[in-house]
């Protein structure tokens, strides 16, 4: 690897080891009186905090490089891993860079977790996140916006200051090059995914949990000018995949290797909503709030977190396979992870309908044996390769 890589891939590879936030601190430090708000998956108003003058920071959990020792008292059996190593975080103390944190409304665990949170640090800005699930501008639009000023107000006495319009402008366009940099790395995988190996991508584009959106920017585009200039990335006869189910509970770096050595090529994700939402551009309005408001509504992408009403179901990822030349998708979901799986049938069922092949497993984000899934994923991406379906 040349040596300029090199050096990008290894900062990407620094943040994502950092469990204690050290980044986050040092951003915090170089300033007198910064502060940073934490918020759980699958997505935020980040422009809003970054507008306020604070560090957005999307907390994924531990993954497989953190021990729980406290945080499986907090949960049954049955619940997925994530919150145990979130509670995990923060009991030890490595979270404690941040001066608050927001719980979107994307489960039950993490509705709990909110609650949890308010009991175990009393004196920490806490923050139940309602996201709209009617995208009628007269009805969603209108609770979405008081829910948005009522966090305006919220981050301002944090901050100890308004939020002027510039700043909300600032940071909606600071946020829109940063989504435009993303996007434009998930297009140049899906056009040559030899280029940008699974687990390269992830720390480069998890950067941006951490990170100042200009940084994590400008990190994104010289990884795009950079990783096609690698001789050895040489065109491969895999099968191309997308992957659903990863959007709340990441995946262990060893799992996204693991589907490359079987075979695949992942060329579309679920991974980093919080990095791609709103898909379409936010309009900079006047005043800018109704922008955010209005591109949140109109949103084309969609999760298990969204509800939609007209029965089309799965339509995103049949849209997603056409439109990335798939061959097939796997079902990759955290176990005991309710959206994910309660989604499912409905996925397939949409996928039957087009004839797109199929596969699916679990994982947890602590998962350290890979044989099975590389067998099966192995399996999956040959069969499509012989015969074109599985
Ligand atoms: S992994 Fe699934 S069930 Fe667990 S907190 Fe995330 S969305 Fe909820």
């Amino acid at each position: 690897m040349k040596p300029e890589l090199e050096k990008l891939v290894t900062r990407a590879r620094t943040l994502f080891d950092d469990l204690d936030l050290e980044a986050v601190r040092s951003w915090k430090n170089a300033m007198p009186d910064r502060k940073a708000i934490g918020h759980l998956p699958v997505w935020a108003p980040r422009e809003l905090i970054w507008a306020a003058g604070m560090l957005p920071v999307s907390v994924l959990g531990g993954g497989d490089r953190l021990e729980i020792i406290r945080g499986d008292a907090y949960f049954q059996s049955y619940i997925c891993h994530f919150p145990r190593s979130t509670v995990e975080l923060a009991l030890s103390g490595r979270l404690d860079a941040l001066d608050g944190m927001l719980f979107p409304s994307i489960c039950d665990v993490i509705r709990n977790l909110s609650g949890m949170w308010q009991m175990l640090f009393p004196d920490l800005y806490v923050r139940y996140l309602d996201l709209p699930q009617n995208f009628d501008l007269e009805v969603g639009g209108r609770f979405w916006r008081h829910e948005l000023e009522a966090l305006m107000r919220d981050l301002e006495a944090l901050a100890g200051r308004p939020i002027s319009e510039d700043d909300l402008r600032l940071s909606i366009a600071a946020f829109a090059a940063n989504r435009h940099a993303v996007h434009r790395l998930y297009q140049a995988r899906s056009r040559e995914p030899w280029l940008f190996p699974a687990d390269e991508m992830y720390i480069v584009l998890r950067a941006g949990c951490v990170l100042p959106p200009d940084e994590h920017t400008e990190l994104v585009e010289r990884y795009l000018e950079l990783a096609p200039g690698e001789a050895e990335r040489q065109r491969q006869d895999r099968s191309r995949i997308v992957v659903a189910g990863m959007f709340c509970e990441q995946p262990p770096l060893g799992l996204l290797l693991t589907l490359e050595r079987a075979g695949c090529f992942i060329v579309d994700d679920d991974l980093f909503l919080a990095l791609r939402w709103p898909e379409i551009e936010v309009e900079i309005t006047d005043p800018p709030l109704d922008g955010l408001i209005e591109a949140f509504l109109r949103q084309g992408a969609l999760s298990a977190s969204v509800y939609q009403p007209d029965g089309k179901r799965g339509a995103w990822l049949v849209e997603s396979v056409e439109r990335n030349h798939a061959e097939g998708v796997i079902f990759c979901a955290p176990s005991f992870c309710d959206p994910a799986l309660l989604e499912q049938p409905m996925l397939v069922a949409a996928l039957d309908e087009s004839s797109v092949p199929h596969t699916q497993f679990k994982y947890s984000e602590d998962t350290g044996q890979f044989a099975a899934i590389r067998e099966q994923a192995g399996t999956f991406a040959d069969s499509i390769r012989l015969w074109g379906e599985a």
